[in-house]
């Protein structure tokens, strides 16, 4: 194992318990996303330590990792300087012309002392390539580093995903649509350490085998930032039928709305989840109305983050191609939501009427049945989606 990753974490909290839960929490999530790698980690308060035998590989595998600040590849190399600078000119790019040598010498036994070996160093890389020395603000800085066990160089740092370890803040469940908007929130929550759980609501025959499969695809890619995602599908047909049956056409998408946070809140209790997290944005569509989200937020307590409230659309989408996930998300299925939308949805719902509505249908027992009937997803298998995309 000749290579050396070396991890700065990202935004460490002060507090001295905070700082070991989250040195912690980001060494079991490392040893989850590389469990079929040869690695051995080694790991301090100020940094993390990867013995490993494909660097890129680990790295890129890294970079989805949130807590982690930045990466440096070493190269380990003998302490003969021939094959440090060998390795040096390897690892230089050579579209950037400065550079200068810091050297750092952990085994203090070493002959020569670090300014001086900075200075010959230098003086090889001159006389073998076409760099040039610019000590103050050179396009390269080229770290050596020597110890007991050998020499090691390197020269970016590369940056890595930043936010906090996911689960140090505990756990959220995210209302997963197939849309745009929602992988973005769950993207932008697990950057912020919640180990995020999805909750899909599925209305067969109204809403196909692929819408369902484009979710579970979304999930997949969030997955990959977290490695502890689980989908749980509920059964909202019945729901979404007496809505239809029982209440008028402009307050459906409300009432609607009202019973998938209902459900959600339930659910969030039973898994041990203190947020619900949704893709809502304020005065995108007429429930995310600022009074149709007051009528809606209305039947739980349960905190709701909304980490997209205040983009834009161009924002959101930014981010849904920068995260994988748009390209799926604007695939044609229909949602739930989409089959049932009235032309004139209520923009200013009113708290009083939804609950006289409500009152038409049992909905108690209907949200009872859906809750016993969810199932849960825990294995994303690409076969399924393959042929969606
Ligand atoms: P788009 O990205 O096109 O806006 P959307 O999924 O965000 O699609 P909205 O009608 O804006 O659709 O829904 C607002 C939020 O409600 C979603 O971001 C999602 O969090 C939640 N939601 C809507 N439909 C569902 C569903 N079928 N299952 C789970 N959550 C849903
Ligand atoms: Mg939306």
């Amino acid at each position: 194992m000749n290579n050396l990753i070396m991890i700065k974490y990202g935004e460490l909290t002060t507090k001295k318990a905070n700082r070991k839960l989250f040195i912690n929490t980001l060494t079991q999530n490392i040893e989850k996303m590389l469990s079929n790698e040869n690695i051995e980690i080694r790991k301090d308060q100020v940094r993390m330590f990867i013995k490993c035998k494909n660097a890129n590989k680990i790295v890129s595998k890294l970079q989805k990792i949130f807590g982690i600040h930045s990466i440096v590849i070493a190269y380990k190399v003998n302490n003969n300087i021939e094959d440090v600078l060998k390795k040096s000119l390897e690892i230089m790019d050579k579209n950037k012309q400065t550079f200068k040598v810091v050297t750092k010498r952990a085994d203090k036994n070493y002959p020569v002392h670090s300014m001086e070996y900075s200075r010959r160093l230098g003086g090889l890389i001159l006389k073998n390539s076409n760099f040039k020395v610019d000590v103050h603000n050179p396009d390269i800085t080229l770290t050596v580093e020597i110890r007991n066990e050998g020499t090691f160089v390197y020269v970016d740092e590369i940056k890595g995903a930043g936010g906090y370890p996911v689960s140090v803040a505990g756990k959220g469940l995210l209302m997963l649509s197939g849309g745009i908007d929602s992988p973005v929130a769950g993207y932008l929550t697990l950057k912020r350490g919640v180990n995020v759980e999805c909750m899909y609501f599925e209305s067969p025959p109204h809403t196909s085998k692929e819408a369902q499969n484009k979710v579970l695809k979304l999930a997949s890619i969030l997955n990959e930032y977290s490695g502890k995602i689980k989908v749980h599908i509920v059964p909202f047909t019945k729901i979404q039928e007496a809505i239809f049956k029982n209440c008028p056409d402009i307050y459906m998408i409300t009432i609607m709305r009202r019973m998938m946070y209902r459900i959600a809140a339930l659910y969030a209790e039973k898994i041990g989840a203190k947020i619900l997290i949704n893709g809502e944005s304020i005065g995108q569509v007429a429930s995310q109305t600022l009074d149709s989200m007051v009528c809606i937020n209305s039947v739980t307590n349960i905190p709701v983050i909304r980490p997209v409230a205040c983009f834009d659309k161009l924002e959101i989408i930014d981010i849904a191609k920068k995260i994988n996930t748009y390209e799926t998300s604007i695939l044609p299925y229909e949602d739930c939501c989409t089959v049932f939308v009235p032309k004139h949805p209520v923009i200013k719902p009113e708290i009083e009427k939804c609950i006289n509505y409500e009152q038409n249908f049992d909905y108690q027992t209907l949200i009872e049945d859906a809750i016993n009937n969810i199932k849960t997803v825990t294995n994303f298998k690409e076969e399924e989606f393959q042929d969606l995309l």
